[in-house]
């Protein structure tokens, strides 16, 4: 039986499918997001990120359609192409672009805004969701220290309080947590970052009636230390778009404008330059260089009050670079429906322990993105951040020789496949003889 209220803070992805679990299991759910929420699907100052190419994990797809049934096809409807990840994908990697191959993996391509309002659509829908927009949390409101029982609020009327007996702070990666406990006497959790110095510079251009479309769905040109320092991401959308995403490690300065965006494109070794010289732009040039990975250890506190559970990127953000945060949210709202479900005691849930089994579900994402990114960091990596990264270097220079590994490597990314997949002794062997001559990978065209 539903009881009590939730309040979700913040209408981002984490918070909306937060919102969607606490609504089978809450008599009233109160979603509260700072910016004036669009009825359109247009990007939105809280979400900067909004403007950038935004690609859906398979496993977060698949979670997402079971919380949503008909999702895709809603997407679908609306514009979002559906496309297998092995024939629709041109990867530019360092040793070679792998040929098409099928993989069995659907993907589907649609702008961050678009996803946003089709889930705040279906969310805002539920009985006993109400979305309050244009009013931001500025604190937490206590039974003392240990225990939270609500939030204060501000909006245009002023200052006010809303009861309740949940919190979720699903406020990115702005959150003002660490600063809220403090305030409740409770002491501050260990931050950990990890920063490759990645920037970001996007836009989106039309394909005119009738003009020829590249022969694949997604680009991908991925950054690698030390030596590949910029590189790109691109999808085809709704609308008939096509979004562009120009990135650079290492403090690479970035495009600004029309001119030197084409100029940026050029320097890359993939076909995104020739693809992007006959498109008219939509839009301008945006810019993001947020990017640091950055988990709050929040888990590890020795106490945690009732009535408060934090998730998103509140918690842990990672380089967007390997597109797992909205994956990783769905995930850890999924653990958040569980723990409801078989919940035992008294309290509407162990909050603490959420916390414990949240950090467990972002560990290998943390891993798989800041591996990677401490190549950038450190001048001296430590031994074991070189010998991962020289093995999943030697992975992704076999990938375009070898279709089984490309798969299998896929289905890693994808996280439809844990790190275990790796083990099979053929796979293993088939990494560390690497590269094999007379198998030729194709040559990217635009
Ligand atoms: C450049 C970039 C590219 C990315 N690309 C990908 C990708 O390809 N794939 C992927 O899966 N993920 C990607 N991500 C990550 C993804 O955007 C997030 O991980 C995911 O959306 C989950 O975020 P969230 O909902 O926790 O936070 P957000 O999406 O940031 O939402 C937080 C919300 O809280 C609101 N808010 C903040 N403070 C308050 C307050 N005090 N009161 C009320 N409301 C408040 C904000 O306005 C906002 O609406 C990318 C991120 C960046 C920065």
């Amino acid at each position: 039986m539903s009881t009590g209220r939730a309040v979700v803070i913040g209408a981002g992805t984490a918070g909306l499918v937060a919102a969607r679990v606490l609504a089978g299991h809450f008599e009233a759910v109160t979603v509260i997001e700072r910016d004036t929420l669009p009825n359109t699907p247009t990007p939105r100052s809280g979400v900067p990120q909004g403007h950038h190419v935004h690609g859906l994990l398979a496993l977060g797809a698949e979670v997402l359609e079971c919380f949503f049934p008909g999702l895709r096809a809603e997407l679908a409807e609306a514009g979002a192409p559906v496309w297998d990840w092995g024939e629709g994908l041109c990867a530019v990697l360092p040793k070679g672009t792998p040929p098409p191959v099928p993989m069995g993996m659907p993907i589907q391509a649609f702008s961050r805004p678009l996803l946003e309002h089709v889930l705040r659509r279906r969310v805002a829908a539920l009985e006993p969701v109400t979305l309050r927009d244009g009013l931001a949390v500025t604190g937490l409101r206590t039974a003392g220290p240990g225990s939270v029982t609500g939030v204060r609020v501000m909006g245009a009327e002023g200052e006010d309080e809303i009861a309740a007996d949940l919190v979720v702070d699903a406020s990115g990666r702005s959150s003002h947590l660490p600063r809220w406990l403090a305030g409740l006497g409770l002491p501050s959790p260990r931050t950990t970052t990890v920063d490759a110095r990645i920037g970001y510079a996007s836009r989106t251009y039309l394909y005119p009636e009738g003009q020829s479309r590249p022969p694949w769905m997604g680009l991908l040109e991925p950054l690698r230390a030390p030596d590949f320092h910029k590189g790109c991401y691109a999808i085809q959308i709704e609308n008939n778009t096509l979004h562009v995403t120009l990135h650079g490690a290492g403090g690479t300065p970035l495009p600004h404008g029309d001119d030197d965006f084409l100029a940026y494109a050029q320097t890359l070794r993939g076909p995104i330059a020739e693809t992007i010289a006959v498109l008219p732009p939509a839009s301008p040039v945006r810019r993001y260089a947020r990017t640091v990975n950055r988990k709050t250890a929040y888990h590890r506190l020795p106490r945690w009050p009732e009535g408060l559970i934090a998730l998103g990127d509140s918690v842990c953000t990672f380089n967007p670079a390997y597109g797992q945060g909205m994956t990783v949210a769905a995930l850890e709202a999924r653990l958040l429906e569980q723990m409801l479900r078989s919940k035992r005691t008294r309290t509407p849930l162990d909050e603490q322990s959420f916390q414990k089994r949240l950090a467990r579900i972002t560990a290998f994402s943390w891993l798989m993105a800041t591996t990677p990114d401490r190549a950038w960091e450190q001048s001296q990596p430590t031994w074991h951040v070189k010998a991962a990264n020289a093995f999943m270097d030697r992975l992704i220079d076999t990938v375009p020789h070898d279709p089984r590994l490309y798969t299998t490597f896929s289905r890693l990314f994808h996280m439809t496949a844990g790190p275990l997949a790796l083990a099979d002794p053929r796979l293993l062997s088939r990494v560390l003889i690497g590269p094999r001559p007379g198998r030729n990978p194709r040559t990217p065209t635009a």
